[in-house]
C-alpha cells in the first residue's frame, strides 16, 4: 500500500481495479446541474448523464434534500421491515402506470432477473413446466447477470461463461414475421426494449409493439418491456410505453428512477404479482429507505406536464443543431430517438468512429456517449437548460470540425 492514499489519479485505476472497464483519462469530482468539474479544475458539459441516469443533472437540490433528510432518518432495516419511502415510492409508482404491484431491487440487471423469474413462474404455475421459452431480440441488452446477459441479444456479454440458460430464443428487433414465426404455446414471455439504448438508440415501430401485444395475447405469453432506459422521463412520456399506447404486463425501471441513486423496480400487476408468494425472490436491499427516498424526489419533479413537455422541447433544439452539424460534416445517415434518447447514425464515411468523437468531445469539454462503435448517444438530464445544450453542441461542433480536418 502507498503512503500517499488519498491522492489517487487516473494511472491507479489500472494498479487497483479490475480491469472490465475502460474509463476516460480525467476524474469527475464535482458537478452542479449539467457541468462537470474535474481533479484539475477543468469544467465539462454533460450530455452523458452517467449513462441516463442523472436525470436531474448533479446535486439536484431535491434530490439532494430528499437524501440527506433520509439519512438522518433511517438508512436500512431490510424486507424483514418495510418502511416509508418505499411503501410512498411504490404508491407513486402504481398511480402514475399500468402496475398495481411493485418490487424494489437495485439494478437494472436485478429488475430484468426479477421479471424474467416471474414470467417463467407465473408460466410454470399457469400452464406446467414446458411453458418457459423467452424470446428477445438481437442486439438487445438487458444486463450482465448470466441470465440477464442470456436473454439479451449481443452474444460478445455471453459468450465464454459456461453453458447458456436454454430456452431464450433471439429474433431481429421491428420485425413483427419474425417474432410470430418463432412464438409458440411455450413461450412465456417477449422482451422488448421500446427504444434499443446499447444496441443504438434504435426505437421500436409501432406497429411491432402492438403486433407483439396481440401475439403475446394470443400465446399466453407475457410482454415484459425493459425500460431501464427509457423509462422515467427520457422519451418525454413518464414511461416509453405510454407514448406508443402499448401495456406491457411487467416493466422494468432503473437507471433514471434513482437520478444517480442506485435502484431498481419491476412493475407488474396484482394477478401475476401474486405468484411471486413468500419466500420465491428478494434481496436484502430492495425498496432501501435512501433509495426510494431519492426515487420519490425524482418522480414528484419529473412526472410533470412542465418537465416532460421539457423533455420533447428540448429533443427538437438537440435534433435540429445535431442535423445540421451531421450536414455541415458529412456524419450521419439519421439522428433518431425519442426525447431525450438521441443516436446519431454514422455514416460510411464515419463508420466505427464513435469512440474517436467521444475522445474529440471530451478534448474540447464535453462528455458524450456511445451506443457501439457507430452511433454517437446523447442522454442528458431532462432539465438541462437550453444554454447548456447550446453550448454543449458548440463544443461538439468544434470537435467534429477538429476531426474532419484531421
Ligand atoms: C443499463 C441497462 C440495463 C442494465 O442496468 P444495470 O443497472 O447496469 O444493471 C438493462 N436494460 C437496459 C435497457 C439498460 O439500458
Amino acid at each position: 500500500m502507498s503512503v500517499e492514499q488519498d491522492q489517487v489519479q487516473r494511472a491507479d485505476f489500472d494498479q487497483v481495479m479490475v480491469p472490465n472497464y475502460a474509463p476516460a483519462g480525467f476524474i469527475p469530482v464535482r458537478g452542479a446541474g449539467s457541468r462537470v468539474w474535474d481533479q484539475t479544475g477543468r469544467e465539462l458539459i454533460d450530455f452523458a448523464g452517467g449513462i441516463a441516469v442523472n436525470v436531474l443533472g448533479h446535486a439536484h437540490p431535491a434530490l439532494v434534500g430528499a437524501l440527506t433528510e433520509q439519512a438522518n432518518k433511517l438508512w436500512h432495516v431490510s424486507n424483514v421491515f418495510t418502511n416509508e419511502p418505499a411503501l410512498r415510492l411504490a404508491k407513486k409508482l402504481v398511480d402514475a402506470t399500468f402496475a398495481e404491484r411493485v418490487f424494489f431491487c437495485n439494478s437494472g440487471a436485478e429488475a430484468n432477473e426479477a421479471s424474467f423469474k416471474l414470467a417463467r413462474r407465473v408460466a410454470h404455475d399457469r400452464f406446467g413446466p414446458e411453458k418457459y421459452e423467452i424470446i428477445a431480440t438481437l442486439n438487445s441488452f438487458h444486463g450482465r447477470t448470466l441470465f440477464t446477459v442470456n436473454v439479451g441479444g449481443q452474444s460478445k456479454y455471453s459468450d465464454g461463461f459456461g453453458p447458456k440458460i436454454s430456452g431464450i430464443t433471439h429474433v431481429p428487433y421491428n420485425d413483427l414475421e419474425a417474432l410470430k414465426a418463432a412464438i409458440s404455446d411455450k413461450t412465456c414471455a417477449v422482451v422488448i426494449e421500446p427504444i434499443q439504448g446499447e444496441g443504438g438508440v434504435l426505437p421500436a415501430e409501432l406497429a411491432y409493439l402492438q403486433g407483439a401485444r396481440e401475439l403475446c395475447d394470443a400465446h399466453n405469453a407475457l410482454l415484459v418491456f425493459d425500460e431501464v432506459q427509457t423509462g422515467m422521463g427520457r422519451s418525454g412520456e413518464l414511461f416509453a410505453y405510454m407514448h406508443y399506447g402499448v401495456v406491457p404486463d411487467i416493466l422494468s425501471s432503473a437507471k433514471s428512477l434513482g437520478g444517480g441513486f442506485p435502484i431498481g423496480a419491476m412493475l407488474t400487476t396484482e394477478a401475476l404479482a401474486k405468484h411471486l408468494v413468500v419466500g420465491t425472490h428478494g434481496t436484502t436491499y430492495g425498496g432501501n429507505p435512501l433509495a426510494c427516498a431519492v426515487g420519490e424526489a425524482v418522480i414528484d419533479v419529473i412526472n410533470t406536464p412542465k418537465v416532460l413537455a421539457g423533455v420533447k422541447a428540448k429533443h427538437d433544439r438537440f435534433k435540429a443543431r445535431l442535423e445540421q452539424i451531421g450536414q455541415q460534416y458529412g456524419l450521419y445517415s439519421e439522428v433518431r430517438g425519442l426525447g431525450l434518447l438521441i443516436g446519431c447514425v454514422l455514416n460510411d464515411n464515419w463508420k466505427g468512429k464513435a469512440k474517436d468523437i467521444f475522445n474529440a468531445a471530451e478534448q474540447e469539454g464535453l462528455m458524450i456517449l456511445q451506443a457501439g462503435p457507430d452511433v454517437v448517444r446523447f442522454a442528458p438530464s431532462l432539465v438541462i437548460e437550453d444554454a447548456d445544450i447550446d453550448a454543449g453542441l458548440d463544443r461538439f461542433e468544434r470537435a467534429v470540425a477538429k476531426l474532419a480536418q484531421a
